[in-house]
């Protein structure tokens, strides 16, 4: 470990924070001396805050996303359309598309894309529960949020040939917006135009 200060005590807490995404070591040191200034109620509630937060939040265990109860309010919620299925790839994206407060339906978090160069397929992902909420619930039509990339697209049509001879409608976000990766990032506008202008999948 890199010494920055006489004290070990320090030295650690920096190391820590700057072990985050995006900070690096001089904004580690500003923000532990930032926090050495703070009484102790702020410190100890922060700290608390995050034990709380990876002791106790869930994935709802209907779609996927984060939730404080067994099932998330979007699932509980019985004014949404609960026959609708938006397929995403993670909770950003659902965070993307409820911040534009359009979209009435449900969704389903997937975890990532299939990827053979990554390893990554089909048992990796959310996708037994999105078949047995397909089984057990009453699905009219699943919708692909995910990205216009190679990913994106094996996934779409993995989940399409599952999806195939069930009396469901299946569609996909229009693609003619700039969508290069994640959903976060595309303004809210784009966002809910590629959502309601969806068309049907034909993989
Ligand atoms: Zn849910």
């Amino acid at each position: 470990m890199e010494t920055i200060s006489q004290s070990e005590l320090l030295n650690i807490a920096v190391e820590k924070f700057s072990q985050l995404p995006g900070i690096g070591k001089k904004t580690a040191l500003r923000l532990v001396l930032d926090i050495l200034k703070r009484d102790e109620n702020f410190v100890f509630s922060f700290a608390q805050s995050i034990t709380n937060l990876k002791e106790n939040i869930k994935y709802c265990k209907h779609c996927g996303n984060l939730s404080d109860q067994e099932v998330c309010p979007i699932c509980q919620n019985t004014s949404r359309d609960q026959t609708t299925i938006c397929i995403v790839e993670n909770i950003r994206d659902v965070m993307a598309i409820e911040q534009a407060q359009r979209y009435q339906g449900v969704y389903h978090v997937l975890g990532g894309l299939i990827s053979p160069i990554d390893g990554i397929g089909p048992n990796d992902l959310n996708i037994a529960q999105l078949i047995e909420r397909i089984e057990t619930g009453q699905v009219s039509e699943i919708i692909f949020a995910l990205s216009a990339n190679m990913e994106g697209d094996t996934t779409c049509f993995y989940l399409s040939k599952i999806l195939k001879g069930r009396d469901i409608k299946i569609s996909t976000i229009a693609r003619g917006v700039a969508f290069g990766g994640d959903l976060e990032f595309t303004d809210e506008v784009t966002l809910i135009r590629s959502i309601e202008n969806r068309q049907p999948y034909n993989g």
